[in-house]
């Protein structure tokens, strides 16, 4: 039994049983005759017999009001979790820290909090002596990178619509506010932003402006902190978008910019007309979209052009490209029957005549290209016609590679695109490793290794799904690899195999029965369902003979060079060409060694409610995101760990200044006893921090007043 009065604030466990719901906040209205009741955060009532009261608690003090570091919460469970970031965000906090790893809750509307004062008032201060902000993170990766002279890095995650991308632009404009010398570098960094976007972001049902493509961002910094140099890298462009969208969504920005901003002479020019007019815009049955302009985005992206110094001939020959994707995409198939097979025509049309004379080849190769194919065996070349389907099959695919191109050049989920799906969802499940690996393995092991005092703290690991989707011999990735490779592999012998190799492993999803196409994988973030029909197609993302020869044949220098590779590679080594999921693990293993010497950062975005709408707290939804990304066991490990540690040496010579008298670390025979002799002095001997076998472990409130005293000093 509790005893409650007025004002009191409680857990109140409603007992639904549902998955994603935990106990909610409350507080005590009235207390009458052996009945009280209370208010939750949720606005509801609830009546209340406190004698056989199972379901309700009393509040911790840093629960009631919330606090900046969720380390410090009393009530260590997703219910203190969820309640804190709720109150802060009803008070339009959105950001908050588990230790220097910020959560940061969409606000979905513009928080005055990203002004040039802030940008100062954040910059060159310790994490925690402000409050939790984007740019307390940017300014600290600086400031460790010119403090220990070493690369950092910065992950950011969350789902679609979370908010991943404006953290990123946030990031850029602190770094590029504090690097300071206001060049034409640090200028072309911020407008390579609104180009990038056009191309590889588009209108879903998720997010108004989700971006259909992974970036890894590389800036360079000199030795005096200015920016020296950007390098932006893409991964996987969501291609199918280009051809068709989901019901209320849209192709991607550029082309509706395009048709909204381009003057009436260059669009006679190009024969374009209104995104109406146009199959490849109309699929989603969506050509505008609320929260965006397009006409003021078109000379955004305009401006940001002249900035990257693209010269008129690039924007005329990336135009030329956009606007022959459009009218290919209007070019209407009629079946045709010869000699019992099916076949099919190009009706002519203006679009034939105008999409050919814009890529500079003759519209008759066009149709030949589309309704036919070519196959060369062993030196002797066959042609057979295509049906509808094929040739529509062979158009997409076409322009598929254009907007890649497009998209290249211009810097410089729903649905079906299961393959792609699957590559972006193990590129995902990286970066979660990446976090587990860095917060929990890496650090655990090391106090063993240092032997200090610790008591393990239990993790979600995604390791094991990781090694099924791509490390362990026979790994998923590797199975469909080879069947793309193979030439009588087809979509069904690919999902046998999977099947067959995968089917008792406990992250694996056999489908149910013989007819189903779809295999499941429990990813952390949940399970996903990938439709196995076309994954071998979109794997081998190989370019049909003839489409190379009418490209080949065409004039123009600029679509040459975008098929240069392929052409070159000729139609004998054709096969031997990497598939996409082999160039894109290659990738991703890259990036990952680059980051894995990197110092991290993490940002985790937590998407608040599925209609993009301001001070709309769902807590399921949120609760979701929290559990999956290990917000819990994250906020246990950061409480109990050491997140700063130094090597004596480093220590000694970083803070004897603080006391008179000590001697370099170079010179010094008793390392660990002056790290001792400044840490108690310093710090105090009660405080908890620890001496290991060769270094020193602190918390980072300890880090901050060691570095304050620093500056003082
Ligand atoms: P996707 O994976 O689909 O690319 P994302 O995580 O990159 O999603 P964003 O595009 O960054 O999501 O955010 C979606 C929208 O949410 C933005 O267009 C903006 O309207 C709003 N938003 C996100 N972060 C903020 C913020 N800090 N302040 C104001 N609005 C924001
Ligand atoms: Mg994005």
């Amino acid at each position: 039994m509790i005893f409650l009065m007025q004002g009191d604030y409680v857990w109140l466990d409603l007992k639904t049983g549902r998955e994603f719901d935990v106990p909610v906040g409350a507080v005590v209205k009235l207390c009458d005759s052996g009945q009280i009741q209370v208010l939750d955060d949720e606005g509801r009532e609830h009546w209340i017999f406190p004698q056989n009261a199972t379901n309700i608690k009393p509040m911790h003090p840093t629960s009631i009001h919330g606090v900046e570091d969720m380390i410090r919460l009393g009530d260590l469970n997703e219910a203190g979790i969820l309640r804190n970031l709720l109150i802060r965000y009803n008070e339009h906090v959105i950001y908050t820290y588990t230790g220097s790893i910020l959560v940061a809750v969409n606000p979905y509307q513009l928080l005055p909090i990203y002004t040039p004062d802030q940008i100062r008032l954040y910059t060159n201060r310790k994490i925690g002596e402000m409050p939790p902000h984007i740019f307390a993170i940017a300014d600290n990766c600086y400031f460790n990178m010119q403090r220990n002279n070493k690369d950092q890095c910065c992950i950011i995650s969350g789902e679609s619509g979370a908010g991943k991308t404006e953290s990123t632009k946030l990031i850029l404009q602190f770094l590029a506010a504090i690097s300071g010398q206001h060049s034409w570098i640090e200028q072309q960094v911020l407008e390579a932003t609104p180009i990038l976007e056009a191309f590889g972001n588009a209108k879903t049902i998720r997010n108004d402006n989700s971006s259909r493509f992974g970036k890894y961002i590389d800036i360079h910094f000199n030795k005096r902190g200015a920016i020296e140099g950007a390098k932006i890298e893409q991964y996987l462009l969501e291609k199918s978008r280009v051809c068709r969208q989901a019901a209320d969504e849209r192709n991607y920005h550029i082309f509706y910019c395009m048709l909204k901003g381009m003057g009436p002479e260059m669009k006679a020019r190009l024969g374009l007309g209104l995104a109406r007019d146009y199959c490849y815009l109309t699929a989603g049955n969506c050509t505008e979209c609320d929260g965006r302009n397009d006409l003021a985005d078109y000379s955004s992206i305009l401006s940001a052009m002249k900035v990257l110094m693209f010269s008129e001939t690039e924007y005329v020959e990336i135009s030329k490209l956009l606007a022959a994707i459009l009218h290919m995409g209007n070019l209407r198939f009629e079946a045709r029957t010869y000699d019992n097979l099916d076949a099919c025509v190009v009706v002519r049309s203006p679009d034939l005549v105008t999409a050919a004379s814009l890529m500079e080849v003759e519209p008759k190769d066009v149709m030949v290209c589309l309704t036919t194919r070519t196959l060369i065996t062993r030196g002797e070349s066959v042609t057979t016609p295509l049906s509808v389907e094929q040739g529509l099959d062979v158009r997409d695919a076409f322009v598929k590679v254009f907007i890649i191109y497009a998209f290249k050049s211009s810097l410089i989920n729903p649905n079906t695109e299961f393959f792609e799906q699957l590559c972006i969802n193990f590129a995902n499940e990286n970066l979660q490793q990446f976090f587990v690996r860095h917060v929990f393995k890496l650090e655990q092991e090391e106090y063993n290794l240092e032997d200090i005092n610790w008591q393990h703290i239990e993790f979600t690991d995604n390791q094991e799904a990781l090694d099924m989707i791509a490390n362990k011999p026979m790994n998923i990735i590797s199975l469909i690899d080879e069947e793309s490779k193979f030439p009588k592999g087809t979509d069904a012998t690919m999902l046998y195999k999977l099947n067959s190799q995968h089917k008792l492993n406990t992250n694996y999803i056999p489908p149910k029965n013989s007819y189903e196409t779809q295999f499941g994988i429990q990813h952390f973030a949940g399970v996903v369902h990938y439709e196995s029909r076309g994954f071998l197609e979109k794997n081998r993302d190989s370019l049909h003979t003839d489409i190379i020869q009418l490209v080949h044949s065409s004039k123009n220098k600029f679509i040459k060079q975008i098929f240069q590779a392929d052409v070159a590679m000729g139609v004998e080594t054709r096969k031997r060409s990497p598939t996409l999921s082999s160039q894109f693990k290659r990738s991703l293993e890259m990036l990952m060694r680059t980051l894995s010497v990197c110092q991290p950062f993490f940002v985790r975005c937590i998407k608040p409610n599925e209609f993009k709408k301001p001070m709309l707290f769902d807590r399921e939804l949120c609760i979701r995101q929290l559990r999956y990304s290990g917000m819990m066991e994250t906020i246990r490990i950061r409480r109990a760990g050491y997140p700063i540690r130094y090597s004596f040496a480093e220590f000694v010579d970083r803070y004897r200044v603080l006391m008179p008298g000590i001697k370099p670390a170079h010179i010094q025979d008793d390392l660990k006893g002056t790290c001792q002799q400044i840490v108690s002095a310093r710090l105090g001997k009660q405080e908890d921090w620890q001496i290991g076998k060769t270094k020193i472990f602190l918390k980072d409130h300890h880090d901050m007043q060691l570095e304050i005293e620093r500056d003082k000093a």
